[in-house]
């Protein structure tokens, strides 16, 4: 009988392959004594294991494609950094000396004295680099024990077509194995917003995460069908369903390709509505995929990711430098530059070591922190809206939730425009300013947002977080996630019929718009503005041509009106055989 595995499918498509499993989680060791004599000999397998391990990273690093985001390729640099540390090099070779012990054993005391002088840390972000120590010393365990390596010891032959299974998997493991050749990918836990699901979506990779406990039902070996669209893993499978399965995948992969006409073609439904199909960027190198995929433009900027995995701030000519750089890659096409989202867990370099919030998702985080700490979000108004004098930018603000807060942003911003006005330095006087509603305190004061901005976005990813109460890196309770819960649906309509009422365009942004499955619900929910990954955008348009607005409305209206999940379902299933 064929086994089913359950978890979050973060990208869509079938992968059909043998499993390789990587042992990412937990390594045991334990201390054995050494004679005095072969110490030597201790040492120098502990240094062997260091430049061997200096030597997987440096060819992870290698094989990265150029294309791959710039963060990927920094962590890599800051593991390679590590691995010259004396921290990570000397202190260990001091404990085999001092102890008569193992390598293994000495590098483990090593690490657990590490991790009490990172818990004593005031600073979140500090505090969170712990993680990278252990990536490392994981890296230099697994050489020592000669056990099976992270991503990065296998050959690419062992790994292509292959479906890896691991506990968990980084940004950068991910880029590698992608690099490698991998068919897809199953972890026991992360959630669907991840970084490393975000990157998934962007390769195209199929992908579920959230398994809980696969490494103890799948076998090395085995052949398994990844169906992410499900969320599902199929091993012991008939060879009939692997037929049915490999049929699907081809005509998956032909309906793709056909795609590809669509990237010139405009986003215009079958009954003659325009719609705007933008995408959402986090590095300026991802602004080319959003080009070539023919975005219209830019709808989500995420400014965050210049401030994370450094040790210091972007100052206001580095941010205008990047945002120009940006403005200038688009030639012509408008973008929107989202302020920083940092705070919950996107830690930054200087954010002052603050307390640790109980609750960081409702902590100070985005405006909230940017309103707290001025100095910080000053510098890159005055980029944003330098930035304006050279295209069509927009600016939006995250996590608004109240009209408070909202006229202090924008009181900030007028402040900045009077200053760059007196020193006469050039900006966009009318550089439209929007905000994010992402919060069901903000969807349901929707009016008041659409009253003094210039257009909305709805954030799914938290409005989603917030309103069913679950944090969205909390892998234990993605199973919640459910972008078709009434309560969800009826704050989006609310959000969209504000800016209908006020003439206030209204995009969305989160990843629930660049999902083709809902794509005629928000059609026909009155949506006109979608912001998503480059890579799902051209099925996104596909659906876009292929609906009649008319036509869906009905339908649409039933599933507003319901409050069965099941009834929903099957409306959805009916509105997109339409
Ligand atoms: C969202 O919350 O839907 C969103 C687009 O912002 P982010 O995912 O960056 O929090
Ligand atoms: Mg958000």
């Amino acid at each position: 009988m064929s086994l089913t595995i359950s978890g979050i499918g973060i990208s869509r498509g079938i992968a059909i392959g043998r499993v390789h499993r990587l042992e990412t989680s937990t390594i045991e060791v334990s201390e054995t004594s050494i004679q005095k004599n072969l110490v030597k000999d201790e040492v120098a397998r502990f240094r062997r294991a260091i430049r061997t391990a200096r030597q997987q990273l440096k060819a992870v690093r290698n094989a990265i494609p150029e294309s791959t985001p710039a963060d990927i390729t920094e962590f890599i640099d800051t593991h390679l950094l590590m691995l010259e540390d004396s921290m990570l090099t000397v202190a260990p070779v001091e404990l085999i000396r001092q102890n008569l012990c193992n390598a293994e054993w000495a590098l483990k005391m090593q690490r657990d004295a590490l991790a009490r002088v990172f818990d004593e840390m005031d600073d979140p972000y500090l505090r969170t680099r712990m993680d990278d120590v252990d990536h490392v010393v994981a890296r230099i365990q697994r050489i020592l024990i000669g056990g099976s390596s992270p991503a990065g010891g296998q050959s690419d032959d062992q790994l292509r077509g292959a479906i890896v299974v691991a506990h968990d998997l980084t940004p950068a493991e991910t880029a590698l194995l992608h690099h490698q050749g991998i068919a897809g990918f199953v972890t026991e836990s992360g959630g669907p917003l991840s970084h490393t699901a975000i990157l998934a979506r962007s390769l195209g990779m199929p992908a579920i995460v959230g398994t809980h406990l696969t490494s103890h039902q799948i076998r090395d070996g085995d052949t398994v069908v990844l169906d992410a669209g499900r969320g599902v893993l199929l091993a012991d499978v008939t060879e009939s369903t692997l037929k049915s399965y490999r049929r699907k995948q081809r005509e998956r992969q032909k309906s793709l390709g056909e795609l590809d006409r669509l990237k010139s073609a405009p986003a215009v439904t079958g009954d003659g509505i325009s719609i705007r199909l933008l995408a959402n960027v986090e590095l300026e190198e991802d602004v080319r995929a959003a080009r070539r995929a023919g975005a219209d433009g830019i709808g989500l900027y995420r400014t965050e990711f210049l401030f994370m995995n450094r040790s210091d701030v972007p100052d206001e000519e580095e941010q205008l430098a990047q945002y120009l750089a940006v403005v200038r890659g688009l030639r012509g096409l408008p973008i929107t530059i989202r302020t920083m989202d940092l705070g919950a867990d996107k830690g930054y370099a200087a954010d002052g070591g603050e307390r640790l919030a109980t609750n960081p998702a409702l902590s100070l985080r985005a405006i909230r922190l940017c309103l707290r700490n001025t100095e910080l979000f000053r510098p890159q108004l005055r980029a944003i809206l330098r930035a304006s004098a050279e295209g069509p930018v927009r600016m939006m603000i995250p996590m608004l939730s109240s009209a408070g807060e909202l006229n202090e942003a924008l009181e900030l911003i007028d402040d900045i425009r009077q200053e760059l006005d007196h020193e006469g330095v050039a900006f966009d006087p009318d550089m439209p300013i929007g905000g994010m509603i992402e919060v069901p305190a903000a969807a349901l004061s929707a009016t008041l947002f659409a009253r003094k901005l210039d257009f909305l976005s709805i954030g799914t990813n938290d409005l989603i977080q917030y309103t069913l109460a679950i944090d969205r890196v909390d892998d234990s309770v993605t199973y919640l996630y459910d972008p078709l819960h009434p309560a969800v649906l009826r704050l989006i309509r609310m959000v969209i019929e504000a800016g209908q009422h006020y003439e206030v365009p209204v995009s969305m942004c989160g990843e629930m718009a660049g999902d083709p499955r809902y794509t005629r619900l928000l059609l026909g929910m009155g949506l006109d503005e979608f912001s998503v990954p480059p890579t799902a955008l051209l099925e996104v348009k596909d659906v876009i041509q292929r609906s009649h607005i008319c036509r869906l409305i009905p339908v649409v209206n039933d599933i507003l009106a319901s409050d069965d999940p099941a009834e929903i379902g099957a409306l959805l299933g009916a509105l997109n055989a339409l």
